[in-house]
């Protein structure tokens, strides 16, 4: 668990969802462990087998279960916070949920819970606490609010894409003829920890090369780097709560044309998808734009993903960047913009910056160099 320094940001975002709750019909929202806790409290927990849940009921001040070990830290909470703790004994932690729900007056009607978070181990001791209650999955509440990104927030976006632009400049010199994928991602990821990822990193990177590179979600293996091998790689830095996530490709040894045209026509894709981010157009214009450029070129079937996702404090958050989705782009909004194309038998390319959209148009996170390098 760590805090933040800034409190007054966690009580403005309380407020902002105490009004959405509101506005949803809902009596309150619960909801455990993880990012979205941190985001409106600046408490860190783990998820682990010891529930804990914290109850947002707009006019009622925060309300937490949690073990008695970790309270220590939350009561620093320099916003109203009730904490309802219980010991290592679990027959007693549903009295501590049912304390917890009797101080919010008994909770009735519809309480909020995120499908994608909510364990069933959390569900059940709200089920039992508050028999009154239904409880309704309303992920869209905290996406709505985590979508958009303060300058705060952007700022430490910024420093998780420089420190993983740092490892990977500290990286290439070990990428050579005969080393393995496996080897190479834990030479990245030693590079991510030296030039200041943590805690750990965003990712296990993704090291692929030769015929492994046309897999979009290739994981490490002991494959050897050969001469004219395509590598993909994919990585990303954590810094405080935010992470970076991107991708380049290198050619082993010499530049081979067929792939160097590939590699043009994928970073044609990319600007054109960081081209069409802007404020007002949809989030699905990204993709149809990224992706007409890959069409074009006779190469649509072959470009396999959606465009991109958000990221933020998760790697993968709303917005998605896929054809079909309408949501509106705002100031603020943060996420990848990574077309590939992938051969099967052959190799893949893949370039994948991140970007923020501004009040005009987007601003790219990331600068290295996006033209296929020849390396080893
Ligand atoms: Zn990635
Ligand atoms: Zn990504």
């Amino acid at each position: 668990m760590r805090m933040s320094p800034d409190l007054s940001h966690h009580q403005a975002r309380q407020e902002k969802f105490f009004s959405l709750i509101q506005d949803a019909g809902l009596s309150a929202f619960a909801i455990n462990a993880g990012n979205n806790l941190e985001y409106m409290t600046g408490l860190r927990f783990d998820l682990m087998e010891r529930p804990v849940v914290a109850f947002f009921a707009p006019e009622m001040p925060v309300t937490l279960v949690l073990p008695e070990f970790e309270t220590g830290r939350a009561k620093a909470c320099d916003f109203p916070v009730r904490l309802f703790a219980y010991g290592e004994d679990p027959s007693k932690w549903d009295a501590a949920f049912a304390a917890a729900v009797e101080s919010l007056g008994g909770l009735r009607g519809s309480v909020g819970v995120e499908a994608r978070a909510l364990r069933v181990l959390e569900l059940r001791y709200l089920e039992g606490a508050a028999p009154a209650a239904s409880f309704d999955t309303h992920d869209e509440l905290l996406s709505a609010l985590r979508m958009t990104k303060d300058a705060a927030e952007i700022e430490k976006m910024q420093h998780a894409v420089d420190i993983a632009q740092q490892a990977l400049l500290a990286f290439l010199p070990a990428v050579n003829v005969g080393v393995t994928e496996s080897e190479l991602a834990a030479e990245l990821t030693l590079q991510l920890l030296r030039a200041g990822s943590g805690p750990g990193v965003a990712f296990p990177p993704i090291v692929a090369s030769g015929l492994n590179s046309a897999n979009p979600h290739a994981t490490p293996t002991g494959r050897r780097l050969q001469e004219g091998d395509l590598l993909v790689v994919d990585w990303g830095a954590a810094y405080q709560g935010y992470i970076s996530d991107l991708t380049r490709t290198f050619i082993l040894g010499k530049m081979d044309a067929d792939f160097a045209r590939i590699a043009g026509i994928v970073r044609q894709a990319n600007l054109a998808g960081c081209q069409a981010a802007a404020p007002g157009a949809r989030a699905g214009d990204v993709d149809v734009a990224a992706r007409a450029v890959i069409t074009q070129a006779g190469y649509g079937e072959y470009f396999l993903t959606r465009t991109g996702h958000g990221i933020g404090m998760d790697v993968h958050e709303d917005p998605y960047m896929f054809a079909q989705n309408e949501t509106k782009l705002m100031p603020g909004m943060t996420f990848t913009v990574e077309p590939g194309i992938y051969i099967a038998g052959r190799g893949g390319v893949r370039i994948e910056d991140n970007v923020v959209v501004t009040e005009t148009g987007c601003r790219v996170l990331s600068s290295l160099e996006r033209d296929l390098l020849v390396v080893g």
